[in-house]
């Protein structure tokens, strides 16, 4: 496979190397240092020891506040490919810097469904363990085989099963133990399990009135890929047109009182409760009901089709994004007491 490959030539490392463009909020900043890695035995480069180090995916969920005074390690390692098949599943296995959108529909074109509720989500294959990214449904965690990252405390390659990436709702370990913000692992491969006994997944509504809508009473997992394209198209601004992270805060989780008391006094509240008893509410809502739907404070805004997404309308940099979060904090806190975690790393 391609990110086994060995190869005798260092990565070009960059010096003051400008990040604007290789973070989709399109914020202004620059790495004193700078590489692209992409293939694994890279990553033992002495100079690439140093830190403070930073590794970077497709920059779909990061907040650059500034200049980073130190190294940037983009994560490029291609290839993907049937690893095994059993009787169960498929097993496939996509390098770090996989395209996140081209790998699932790779892996759709060739027969092996179960990603489809994940379709269209930017960022790459490396990043997408790290928040146990989701969507309709579907967390990458109940697809997680393993992955492979390397260490750079021990420059060793180690491999995690799905278990030791003590996965929570949009968590990892990699967040847990600050390892993606201190850039101890690379993650360089992952491995998903895909199962054979395919089993559509169309709970929420939005999804399951795409799918009436297209007349799919029995949809097949390229009729979900294509109604999630659909509905994210329709829904969330394309980076490439208005700069953005995606979801810019997690969904709060409270528990059942506070739920009940908030939905008593807020009619129409969403409360999606979850299986240990405890309530998660729509961020995005709640940004709505606070006034920040479409509403901006200088060049960055919550966006007017989605409030839970926070755009660049040109021009915003580190700063102007904590100020507008921090105003979008206070005035749902004011209103629901509820204090809003920031999704993206902040660099
Ligand atoms: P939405 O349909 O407006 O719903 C708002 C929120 O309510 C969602 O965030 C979702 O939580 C929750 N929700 C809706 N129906 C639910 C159900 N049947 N059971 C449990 N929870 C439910 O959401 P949206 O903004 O259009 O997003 C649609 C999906 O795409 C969501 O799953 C969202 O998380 C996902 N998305 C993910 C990313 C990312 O991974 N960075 C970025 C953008 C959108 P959940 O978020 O827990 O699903």
């Amino acid at each position: 496979m391609s990110w086994n490959n060995s190869t005798d030539s260092s990565p070009l490392l960059e010096h003051n190397a400008d990040l604007t463009a290789r973070n989709t909020l399109a914020l202004p900043g620059r790495a004193a240092r700078y590489a692209t890695i992409t293939a694994v035995d890279q990553l033992a480069a002495a100079e690439f020891g140093a830190t403070p180090r930073f590794i970077l995916g497709g920059g779909s969920n990061l907040v650059l506040t500034g200049d980073f005074d130190g190294l940037v390690l983009h994560m490029a390692i291609p290839g993907r490919h049937l690893l095994k098949e059993d009787a169960d599943a498929w097993y496939v296995e996509a390098g770090a810097g996989e395209d996140w959108p081209g790998f699932v529909q790779w892996t759709l074109a060739r027969g092996w469904p179960g990603l489809e509720n994940l379709s269209l989500i930017p960022g790459t294959v490396g990043a997408a363990p790290i928040q146990n990214i989701g969507a309709y449904g579907l967390e990458v965690a109940e697809r997680l085989h393993s992955l492979t990252a390397y260490d750079f405390a021990t420059g060793c390659l180690v491999a995690f099963g799905a278990d030791d990436c003590r996965f929570g709702y949009r968590d990892s370990i990699f967040k847990q133990e600050g390892w993606h913000r201190s850039g101890r692992f690379a993650i360089t491969a992952v491995c998903f399990r895909l199962p054979k006994a395919w089993v559509a997944s169309c709970r929420y509504g939005d999804l399951a009135a795409e799918l009436a809508a297209r007349g799919k009473a029995a949809p097949d997992p390229r009729d979900i890929a294509d109604a999630v394209i659909a509905l994210r198209r329709r829904k969330l601004p394309d980076p490439a047109e208005i700069p953005n992270a995606g979801s810019f805060f997690h969904n709060p989780v409270v528990d059942a009182a506070t739920a009940a008391r908030l939905a008593a006094a807020h009619p129409g509240l969403p409360c999606y409760p979850q299986a240990d008893g405890w309530v998660k509410l729509a961020a995005g809502w709640l940004i709505e009901q606070a006034g920040w739907k479409g509403r901006r404070l200088g060049p960055i805004g919550m966006y007017e089709k989605q409030a839970l997404v926070l755009v660049n309308h040109g021009g915003g940099d580190g700063p102007a994004v904590k100020r507008a979060m921090a105003a979008v904090q206070a005035d749902v806190a004011a209103r629901f007491g509820i204090d809003l975690v920031p999704e993206p790393v902040f660099l």
